[in-house]
C-alpha cells in the first residue's frame, strides 16, 4: 500500500512524493464507458501498455443506461440515410453541428467529426456494432424496436433548416427495445479485452500526480481499499463522464438545471473534471446542459402549443424535445401546458412515466383557461392569433413549419400539465474541460497541459448548448473524440 497523504481529487499528488510504483503502464483511462473504451482500444492498437480504471464493477457507465443513438451523417450518407433516400452532404452536418454547439461551438472539433463521421460510422461496425437499415420518418424519442434511422434533433426546424439542408442523423444500434446502449458498451467491452488492455474494475481514481509544471506522471488509484501509486509513461485519459450527480457541482455551475428534479447517470460525480482541474485544467460551457421532457410521440402533439403561465406561446413547437424543453426551463414560474385539440389530440406514449397528465379540458378554449386559472384573455388570445396563421400556414411568430400548422378549432380542447416540479424533465451536463481535437486538456492559457488528455462528457466536445442537442451528439463525441485521444496519447513520447 503507496501512502498519499493529502492528494484528493482536487489536489494532486507531487511526483517527488511518490514512494515507489505499484503498477507501471504507458496509457492509464480513467473510466470505462463509451469514451474510456474507444480511447483504451486506439492506444492499445497503437502499441502502448493500457491499463484502464474503473470505479464499478464492470464496464457501462452512463453510456450503458443511453438509447446507444449516435449521430452520423456526411460524405454523402452512411448506407441506412442512403438507402432512405437521403443524400447527407458533409457541409451540412457541418453547419448543423456548429449551429447545435451553439455561441461557442468548437469549429475544430465540428470540422474534424463532420469530415470522419462516416469513417467512425464504419470503424464502429468494424468493432461488430450492428444496424439495421431501415428509417422510422415519424417524429419519436428512440426506437422501441431494433430500427436504426431516426430524426433525432431539430434538422427541419426553424432556425437550423435556414442554415443546412435537413437530413436525420439519428442511429441507433440493432437492439429490440429501447436501451441499445448497453448493447453497444458490450461489443466495445469485448473489443477492449480483445486489444490487451489491462481491466482493473473496482478501482477508483483519486488523485492525479503531478511535477511541479503539473505535467502528469501517473494516477492515485484505490484498488480492494489499498490507495496505488500508477505510473503512466505517456499519459492520463480522464473519461469519467459529467457532474449531473454532484448537486453541488450543479448548483455552482449550472443552478438553473435545478429545476430538473431527474438528474439522469450512472456515476457522474464531476470527479474526472475536478481531477483535471486540480492541475490547472480550465474548464468552459459549464453552466450548459442537456434536458428533456419526453412529450411525443405520437407526434401529432407536435401540431399543438406549449404555454407558460401567462398564457404566452415560446418556442417553435417542431423543434427537438430537448430543445423545447431547454426554453421550457428558462420561463417565469412552473406551469406549464401543450394544448392540442380533438384532431392533435393523442395520449403521450410516455405520459405515465413522464408524469404528463390532462390538466384542463373545455368545449371551448375559454373553457380551458378558465379551468386552469389563467388571466382572462391571456390564452385564449394566444390561440386566437395562432389560429389566424396557422390558417395560412404561417407561425410569424416562431416560425413552425407549415406541415405542423394546422389551426386548433376541433373540440374538446385539452391541456396537457407540463409542470416543470412534477413532470419527468431529465438533465445531464454538458460543460467539461476545455480539450484540443487530439483530447489534450488545456490551461487557462489553452496550453495543453502535458500527459493529461479527456473526452466524453469529462470533456466539453461537440454538444455544448443545451438548446442545440440532438440525440447521439453524446455518444458520437464521446466515442470519436474518445478514439481521438486514445490515439494522441499512445503517440506521445513516455515522460
Ligand atoms: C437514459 C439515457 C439515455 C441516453 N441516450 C443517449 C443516446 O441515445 N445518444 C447519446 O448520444 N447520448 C445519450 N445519452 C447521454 C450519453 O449516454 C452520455 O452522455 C455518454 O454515455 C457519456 O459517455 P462517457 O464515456 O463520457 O461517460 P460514462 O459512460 O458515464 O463513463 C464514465 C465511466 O467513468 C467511471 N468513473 C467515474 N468516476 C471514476 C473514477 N474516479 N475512477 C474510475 N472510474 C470512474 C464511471 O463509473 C463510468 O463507468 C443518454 C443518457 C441517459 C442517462
Amino acid at each position: 500500500m503507496t501512502s498519499s497523504p493529502g492528494c484528493s481529487r482536487t489536489r494532486p499528488l507531487r511526483l517527488q512524493q511518490v514512494q515507489r510504483w505499484d503498477i507501471e503502464t504507458d496509457v492509464v483511462v480513467i473510466g470505462f464507458g463509451a469514451a474510456g473504451a474507444c480511447a483504451a482500444i486506439e492506444a492499445a492498437r497503437a502499441g502502448a501498455k493500457v491499463t484502464l480504471f474503473e470505479v464499478a464493477a464492470g464496464s457501462g457507465g452512463t453510456s450503458a443506461l443511453s438509447g446507444g443513438e449516435i449521430y452520423f451523417g456526411g460524405n454523402g450518407g452512411t448506407p441506412i440515410q442512403r438507402t432512405a433516400g437521403f443524400s447527407d452532404d458533409t457541409e451540412d452536418l457541418f453547419k448543423y453541428l456548429m449551429l447545435a454547439g451553439g455561441p461557442n461551438a468548437d469549429e475544430a472539433k465540428v470540422r474534424l467529426y463532420a469530415d470522419n463521421s462516416l469513417r467512425h460510422f464504419d470503424w464502429l461496425v468494424g468493432q461488430g456494432v450492428q444496424y439495421k437499415n431501415s428509417f422510422i420518418p415519424q417524429r419519436i424519442v428512440e426506437p422501441t424496436t431494433d430500427d436504426c434511422l431516426i430524426w433525432s434533433g431539430s434538422e427541419e426546424a426553424w432556425p437550423f433548416v435556414e442554415q443546412a439542408r435537413p437530413c436525420p442523423r439519428g442511429h441507433t444500434p440493432q437492439f429490440m427495445g429501447m436501451g441499445g446502449g448497453r448493447y453497444l458498451m458490450d461489443v466495445l467491452t469485448q473489443r477492449v479485452h480483445d486489444a490487451g488492455v489491462d481491466v482493473r474494475c473496482n478501482a477508483r481514481a483519486l488523485a492525479l500526480i503531478a511535477d511541479e509544471y503539473n505535467a502528469v506522471h501517473g494516477v492515485v488509484v484505490r484498488i480492494d481499499g489499498s490507495e496505488r501509486c500508477v505510473r503512466a509513461r505517456r499519459g492520463v485519459v480522464l473519461c469519467a463522464g459529467g457532474f449531473v450527480m454532484n448537486r453541488e457541482m450543479v448548483k455552482r455551475h449550472a443552478p438553473h438545471l435545478l429545476r430538473s428534479q431527474h438528474p439522469i447517470g450512472a456515476v457522474d460525480d464531476g470527479s474526472g473534471i475536478l481531477l483535471g482541474q486540480s492541475v490547472g485544467g480550465a474548464t468552459i460551457n459549464m453552466s450548459e446542459g442537456f434536458v428533456t421532457l419526453p412529450w411525443y410521440p405520437p407526434e401529432s402533439l407536435i401540431k399543438g402549443i406549449f404555454v407558460n403561465e401567462q398564457g404566452q406561446r415560446f418556442i417553435n413547437e417542431d423543434c427537438y424535445h430537448g430543445r423545447v424543453s431547454q426554453h421550457i426551463l428558462q420561463q417565469r414560474g412552473n406551469r406549464i401546458f401543450l394544448l392540442v385539440d380533438g384532431a392533435s389530440y393523442g395520449e403521450p406514449e410516455f405520459g405515465k412515466f413522464a408524469n404528463i397528465e390532462i390538466g384542463g379540458t373545455g368545449e371551448t378554449w375559454e373553457e380551458v383557461e378558465k379551468e386552469l386559472d389563467l388571466p382572462e384573455g391571456t390564452l385564449t388570445a394566444t390561440v386566437a392569433l395562432y389560429n389566424r396563421y396557422a390558417a395560412q400556414g404561417r407561425d410569424p411568430l416562431f416560425r413552425k413549419a407549415a406541415k405542423w400548422l394546422s389551426p386548433l378549432v376541433q373540440p374538446p380542447f385539452v391541456a396537457l400539465d407540463c409542470r416543470i416540479d412534477h413532470c419527468f424533465y431529465a438533465s445531464f451536463t454538458l460543460g467539461g474541460l476545455d480539450t484540443l481535437p487530439t483530447g489534450e486538456v488545456l490551461n487557462a492559457d489553452r496550453e495543453p497541459i502535458a500527459g493529461l488528455y479527456a473526452a466524453g462528457r469529462t470533456a466539453c466536445g461537440l454538444p455544448r448548448w443545451g438548446a442545440g442537442y440532438s440525440s447521439g451528439m453524446s455518444l458520437g463525441d464521446a466515442t470519436f473524440f474518445g478514439r481521438q485521444a486514445g490515439s494522441s496519447v499512445a503517440a506521445r513520447s513516455s515522460g
